[in-house]
């Protein structure tokens, strides 16, 4: 399975299993035009930086002949592999598919449409070795439409920044540099391609940003409009639910639950006292409405906290999930 131009051609002095060796990713959607410009431009960098790599596209049920060009290139060049996927899934679910087929020690992922700049990828690898684990491109000079997707940009990055905690300019830029064990293990959904960085930032990782050029779409149209920015807000629902609760959800939901309780059985405590002591009547007290709400939400979310305990346990345990990452281990040195 050498799907490298390495070896003779690149001329290092590592062995080629220590050599850092570089999986390009490209999620495909109807790119015919852009995709010959984008393969020879990528294959040129990287050769010209003696950089061993691969290219894995991964096309996400094209209809534009991009399939067909796909598999005749794989079949003629030993630098790329065609994953083909059955229908359309979304660019988060392309993404996935390439992570799962690539085979370097480091990731990069970029748009198939030529927007994003191949020349940026040593730049990206250059300061991943500067012992990062995620570096984004950040799209300072941004050719896309204003109104629809430039605004809509910045307030997204802005609330992303503030939910997640991980400051980055521009989550939306595909152009990124990962190391291969990063990646390997975080599963995406929906549109959470975006939400990579913070995902990584919840694993313990390492994370950055250096600028990158961004160019006007030449050929095709974008495949996403304003509609986009609804389903990134809810996907923020669930990372921003995921970094708080990954672990203890019982000690929010429990807190909650029994606060709700607590205060319930307060009043519920008064009412009695004025009903029985007092001989007042109550039925009619908007407080007993109260009560008998606070009290059931108690109930209520005290059992959510523990079902969400239950879950949190399943979710870990059946992926082999350990609740912590390390980032290396010192052996002890041997006396001789
Ligand atoms: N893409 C994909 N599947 C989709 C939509 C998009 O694989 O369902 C790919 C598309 O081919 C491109 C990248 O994802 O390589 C980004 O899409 P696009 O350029 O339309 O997004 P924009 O740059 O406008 O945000
Ligand atoms: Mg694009």
């Amino acid at each position: 399975m050498n799907v490298f131009r390495t070896l003779e051609e690149f001329p290092h002095p590592w062995s080629a299993e220590t050599y850092p060796t570089v999986s390009v990713v490209l999620p495909v959607y109807n790119e015919v035009e852009s995709l010959p410009a984008l393969l020879e431009s990528i294959a040129d960098i990287l050769i010209a930086h003696q950089i061993p790599y691969e290219i894995i596209c991964v096309d996400d049920g094209s209809d534009d002949g991009s399939t067909q060009l796909l598999k005749q290139q794989a079949q003629t060049r030993t630098d790329l592999r065609a994953v083909i996927l059955r229908r359309n899934y979304g660019q988060t679910a392309a993404m996935a598919a390439g992570f799962n087929h690539a085979s370097g020690q480091i990731i990069i992922t970029l748009d198939s449409d030529l927007q994003n700049d191949p020349a940026d990828i040593p730049l990206l690898i250059a300061k991943l070795e500067e012992g990062y684990d995620l570096v984004s491109g950040w799209r300072q000079d941004r050719q896309d439409a204003a109104i629809s997707r430039l605004l809509p940009s910045k307030a997204a990055n802005w609330l992303i920044g503030r939910v997640t905690g991980v400051k980055l300019h521009d989550y939306g830029c595909s152009l990124k540099a990962y190391r291969a064990e990063l990646v390997a293990d975080m599963n995406l959904y929906g549109e959470l391609h975006r939400f990579l960085p913070a995902l990584a930032f919840i694993e313990g990782a390492r994370i950055t940003e250096i600028p990158v050029r961004h160019h006007a779409r030449r050929f095709g149209q974008s495949k996403y409009g304003i509609d986009r920015t609804f389903r990134v807000l809810m996907d923020l629902f669930t990372i921003a639910f995921i970094k708080k609760f990954l672990t203890r959800p019982m000690h929010v939901f429990g807190l909650l639950g029994l606060a709700a309780i607590a205060g319930g059985v307060l009043l519920g405590l008064y009412l009695t006292i004025l009903k029985f002591g007092m001989n007042e009547s109550i039925g009619n007290r908007p407080l007993l409405f109260f009560v008998v709400v606070l009290l059931l939400a108690g109930v209520q979310m005290f059992s959510f906290g523990l079902l969400a305990e239950l879950s949190m346990r399943t979710y870990h345990e059946s992926q082999g999930r350990p609740i912590y990452r390390v980032r290396e281990i010192v052996e002890p040195t041997l006396k001789p």
